[in-house]
């Protein structure tokens, strides 16, 4: 068996880090089996974590779980989250102020499927997050998953983790900033009680 060559390592804090800025002759840990790993840099191959032949570490699992730990820490920070609004259609980053998720737990089944990731607000599952390895969110889970749901990829998580830009979602309706200042808005908010006037008017004709 090959010996496994991974772009990420956990150095001795368990902090993730890059092949590219790891440092020769240091350790760094598989996050999944806590192997030793050191990193290589050759002609033929670009910088990387080498991986003793294992029967049960694959590159993905180990992006996966690197993702899944990266995810379950970011409740403690605010999160933004890539989300669609509901009256201009724009997307836009939307701002889940910490605190907003009170706890996470992995492999946690929701109704009848399994999800990497859950995220709580108290003790009710608030999301479902699924971290896209080989396969993602299926049309039937995607609609009988009974809380909103995103899928991300694994690599977006690692690259940053407090910035969720999903794949495909199932969401609350959002409103974004900009059309929440308009709705705010006394000028606005005058033209449309007018235009809603104007309209009974019309109807009680
Ligand atoms: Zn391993
Ligand atoms: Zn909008």
């Amino acid at each position: 068996m090959d010996r496994l060559k991974t772009p990420f390592a956990y150095n001795k804090h368990g902090k993730v880090v890059k092949a590219q800025e790891a440092v020769k002759n240091q350790v760094y840990y598989c996050p999944c089996c806590d192997i030793k790993m050191v990193v290589k840099e050759g002609t033929k191959y670009r910088k990387h974590f080498s991986h003793p032949a294992s029967g049960t570490c694959t590159s993905e699992g180990i992006l996966h779980r690197i993702a899944k730990n990266l995810l379950l820490k970011a409740i403690e920070e605010d999160i933004k989250l890539k989300t669609d609004c509901d009256i201009c259609r724009k997307s836009f980053w939307k701002t889940l102020p910490q605190g907003t998720f009170t706890k996470g737990a992995e492999e946690v089944r929701v109704g009848p499927y399994k999800c990497d990731i859950v995220l709580y607000s108290g003790n009710e599952p608030a999301l479902a997050v699924e971290i896209k390895n080989t396969h993602g969110i299926g049309k039937k889970k995607g609609k009988e998953l009974p809380i909103n749901w995103i899928e991300v990829n694994a690599s977006s998580i690692i690259e940053n983790n407090t910035e969720l830009n999903p794949i495909q979602a199932r969401l609350d309706k959002s409103v974004c900033y900009e059309c929440k200042n308009n709705l705010e808005d006394p000028v606005t908010k005058k033209r449309i009680s007018n235009l809603v006037a104007s309209l009974s008017m019309y109807s009680a004709k």
